[in-house]
């Protein structure tokens, strides 16, 4: 038979034959070459100096080193930027001492230093953590009469967004700024921080210190806010809740933020260390403050002498002064600080009769005046 242009089917299938063992022999070429003369790969040295580069690209950027803990990098990576390397190695050490914690972890979590750490990370925990508290409640609460929609739940979500993460991304800036600031009037005074006492361990240890000493001196912090009148006036809003959920955990004034993070700004930079760990601590002392606030009877036994509890913090939130007039049981995360200082005050037996502070009838009942209120007070 014929083609249209007078090739015949044997001619055809001849051209069709050599085509294909054209394209054979061009494909078998290739994977004998790839196999003789396999595709250059970037040699492991190169390749970490250049994630060291843009490591270091991302710390120098407006001297925030916020990136570094945002991106998971690969466990070799990182693994080998723990081993000394010289000057490069403590300078790097000694940029990421400057991020803390992240902003918007609330007075629980406190974070002193003023970062701009990585607040969408943060903001994921934060709103997991939520939504588990909630679901948590819904499912075995302590106080069963207590509603789901309970009065001034709207407000509280309102301090929670702004306290938890408005409030970071509105300082960011200023907060950096201050840092800088702060770091190079304490580097005037002849103190060079450098890259704090924990730079260089592990996690664990890291996480473990970095929890204790934050801890102490919140419980120190704490106390001030009860006994120093014009800060007990900005800690009033956190009193004058009358029903306790998880939500209570971040409904305070935004100036205890400046207070909390102002005086623990030095024992945090003295900590130093790396932004992981104290992001742990943050979102560890998030939970545990969602936990202290949470309806739920949670009974922690003899872990209660170390650790704090609903139960109580429930007495600290105790309209009365039954216990003690300027207030009891300060521990945010453990509890260990009033056993050993003697302000812990906890009935076992029973609750307490009313929750707020005493003649808290004073405080408006929604955010806005209540953001106003201790301003109108000495
Ligand atoms: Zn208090
Ligand atoms: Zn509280």
């Amino acid at each position: 038979m014929v083609g249209p242009l007078g090739e015949s089917d044997r001619d055809r299938r001849q051209r069709r034959g050599q085509r294909g063992l054209a394209f054979e022999s061009r494909v078998e070429r290739q994977r004998v070459r790839r196999a003789v003369d396999p595709p250059p790969e970037v040699p492991r040295a190169q390749a970490e100096a250049r994630e060291e580069t843009r490591h270091h690209r991302r710390v120098s950027r407006g001297g925030r080193a916020e990136h570094a803990a945002e991106e998971p990098e690969p466990r070799g990576l990182v693994k080998e930027r723990r081993e000394p390397r010289g000057e490069d190695q403590k300078r790097d050490q000694r940029e990421r001492g400057r991020v803390a914690v992240p902003h918007g972890a609330g007075k629980v979590a406190n974070e002193p230093v003023a970062s701009n750490a990585p607040a969408v990370s943060y903001l994921g925990w934060l709103i997991g953590l939520s939504a588990g508290f909630a679901l948590a409640e819904r499912v075995r609460p302590a106080r069963a009469e207590q509603p789901a929609a309970r009065p001034e739940l709207a407000n509280d979500l309102a301090y929670l967004a702004f306290n938890g993460h408005l409030y970071a991304l509105l300082t960011a800036s200023v907060a950096g700024a201050l840092v800088a600031f702060t770091r190079g009037l304490l580097f005037g005074f002849g103190w060079s921080p450098g890259a704090g006492v924990l730079a260089g361990r592990g996690f664990a240890v890291q996480f473990a210190v970095a929890l204790v000493v934050c801890d102490l001196g919140q419980w120190c912090v704490h106390n001030l806010l009860h006994r120093v009148p014009w800060l007990w006036q900005l800690h009033k809003v956190h009193h004058s809740a009358r029903n306790m959920d998880w939500a209570v955990n971040f409904r305070f004034h935004w100036a205890e933020l400046i207070v909390y993070r102002s005086l623990l700004f030095v024992p945090v930079l003295w900590l130093g260390g790396d932004p992981g760990p104290l992001i742990a601590v943050a979102v560890f002392g998030t939970f545990w403050g969602h936990l202290n606030h949470a309806n739920l009877d949670v009974d922690l036994g003899r872990l209660g002498y170390l650790m704090n509890s609903p139960r109580m913090h429930l007495w600290h939130h105790d309209a009365s002064d039954e216990g003690g007039r300027h207030g009891k049981n300060f521990g945010i995360v453990l509890s260990v600080w009033d056993w050993l200082f003697r302000t812990a005050y906890w009935p076992r037996d029973r609750v307490p009769e009313r929750l707020g502070y005493p003649g808290d009838d004073e405080m408006p009942r929604d955010l806005p005046r209540q953001l106003v209120f201790p301003l109108t007070r000495r």
